[in-house]
């Protein structure tokens, strides 16, 4: 079975709390912003996790795919868009 349980930066996020997963670096030109260009995994609740690669975010797209379908998610080797 998948876990139910991501990994993001240093949290175990469980997955039902995902809303969505930005497809984009953050970029809001504040300058007390602490988050440009890192990616942002939104929560329920106005929460927000951030990881500042795109494999990173690929990562919580698989984990989850992997929960949403009962599959063992695959390698981290970059999430298709097609
Ligand atoms: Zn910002």
């Amino acid at each position: 079975m998948p876990s139910i349980f991501c990994l993001v930066d240093d949290k175990h996020i469980p997955l039902y709390r995902i809303l969505w997963v930005s497809q984009v670096p953050h970029f809001c030109g504040h300058e007390d912003c602490d988050h440009e260009g890192d990616y942002e995994v939104r929560l329920e609740m106005d929460e927000s996790v951030w990881v500042n690669s795109q494999q990173e975010r690929d990562h919580v797209l698989r984990s989850m795919e992997a929960w949403q379908t009962g599959q063992e998610p695959g390698p981290d080797e970059g999430y298709s868009d097609s």
